[in-house]
Order: structure tokens, then sequence, then C-alpha cells
């Protein structure tokens, strides 16, 4: 079931790849594996998935050790600084900054432990107050303060969009972040590439790729619905 939701999911990319005239190798799938259990994970590792995305310390610390070596680890949930000694070294991209204070503590533990780390800033380009991510207007400052900081690489922009029931309601926010990105390139800010563009979850990844995302984050499209379980008393 898990491959051949991936193969359906890959299609759709390629797809949308070919309606925006792109390259279907400038867009990574990134299986959002969240609550999955590792048996699911290794089934989407059989089919070919590399790239997996967890948003919880604990969970990823877990479940690294239980899957092979080449797997790429994306930490795209809220990260607090404190956790960040747990993953550095550990996963290729950490997807969710949106402070200069948990930038600094991703340089700090990185030189300690003699790894480079790539970062993304997380924008809020809905302005929801229930999402972390800075302001829009805020991106470019946030950007120019992390850049000096040792051992941390801006890559890119990520944005998690509102919940829609059609996808297109969010083609102007991927458009958004798209803009904001090349204005930031534009800065030629030392340090810094806007390569990446994490955008476009199971409900609006193909309207995402149109709009220029290299990283398209897909968890109930592949591992199908999740269960949080009941509410704790
Ligand atoms: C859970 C999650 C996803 C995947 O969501 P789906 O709608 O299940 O595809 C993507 N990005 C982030 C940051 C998430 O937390």
């Amino acid at each position: 079931m898990t491959g051949e939701n991936l193969r359906y999911v890959e299609g759709e990319i390629k797809r949308a790849c070919e309606r925006a005239g792109r390259d279907v190798s400038e867009v990574t799938l990134i299986a959002v594996s969240k609550t999955k259990p590792v048996e699911m994970l290794r089934e989407a590792y059989e089919a070919g998935t590399r790239d997996f995305g967890e948003n919880k310390v604990q969970e990823l610390i877990d479940k690294i050790p239980q899957m092979p070596p080449d797997v790429r680890w994306h930490m795209i949930g809220h990260l607090q600084r404190n956790k960040v000694k747990y993953i550095v070294g550990r996963v290729c991209m950490i997807h969710s900054v949106d402070s200069l204070r948990l930038a600094e503590e991703i340089s700090r533990e990185s030189v300690k432990r003699k790894v480079e780390t790539d970062i993304l800033i997380e924008v809020n380009v809905a302005g929801e107050e229930s999402k972390y991510g800075v302001a829009p207007g805020d991106a470019l400052d946030l950007v120019r303060r992390i850049a000096p900081l040792p051992a941390v690489h801006v890559r890119g922009l990520m944005t998690i969009a509102p919940f829609v029931e059609n996808p297109e309601e969010n083609r102007e926010v991927f458009q958004k972040l798209k803009h904001l990105a090349v204005d930031i390139m534009r800065e030629n800010v030392d340090n810094v590439t806007m390569n990446v563009l994490s955008m476009g979850m199971t409900g609006d990844y193909r309207t995402a790729v149109e709009e220029g995302a290299t990283c398209v984050r897909v968890g109930t499209g592949i591992f199908g619905g999740r269960d949080y379980g009941s509410p704790q008393p």
C-alpha cells in the first residue's frame, strides 16, 4: 500500500512538473512519517524513499537507529533550543528555524560536533496566529543575522500553508514564498543560498510544485491518516 501510494504521489509530482515546465529532478519528495511505525518507514524505504520527515525530536532519535544509515532525515517540526543537541549531525536539514537564538544554538552545537548544518527559515506567509515562523517582512533581517554564524548554512525557506479544502486557495501563499526567496537571493548575502523551497503537503503539493517547490512534505498521501490516540484526560 505504502509503495503504491508513493508511486501515485511521484506520478502527480511529475505531472505538476510537466504543467509548470520544470524538471522532476528539481523536486524532492519527503515522506512525512511522524506517528507511523518503523515497519511502514521500511516499506517506503524498500519502495525507494530516502528522505523522511519527522516533527518530534524524541520520535526522530528513536527511529534513526532502526533505519538504514543512508536515510536523509529532515526535522520539519518546531524545535526547542534545549533539544538541538540531540539532532545536530544526525539530520540532513532543519526546516523550521524561526529565531536567531535557535540558529545560534544550532551553530554552537555544530561547531562542537565539527559538522555543518543546513537550515531553512520557516516563514508564516499567511500570518496565521497559531503557526510558528517569522513574518515575511522579517525574513531577510533574520537571514542576515544568521549568515555570519559558523557551521550553519541557510539554504532556503519553508512554509506551512493554511489547511484549506481547495488547494487553489494556497497558490498565492506559495507564490509569496517563492518571491520572498528570489528577493533574498538578490541580496547576495554571504554564506546564504536560496535553492530550497520547502512547501506543499498532501492537500496541496501539486500546486506547490507548480509554484516552484523543491521539497514537498507528504505524510497522509503516503502513509494514510494519522491516529494521535484518544486525548489524555
Ligand atoms: C505533518 C506535516 C506534514 C505532512 O502533512 P500531511 O497533510 O499528512 O501530508 C508536512 N509538513 C509538516 C511541517 C508537518 O508537520
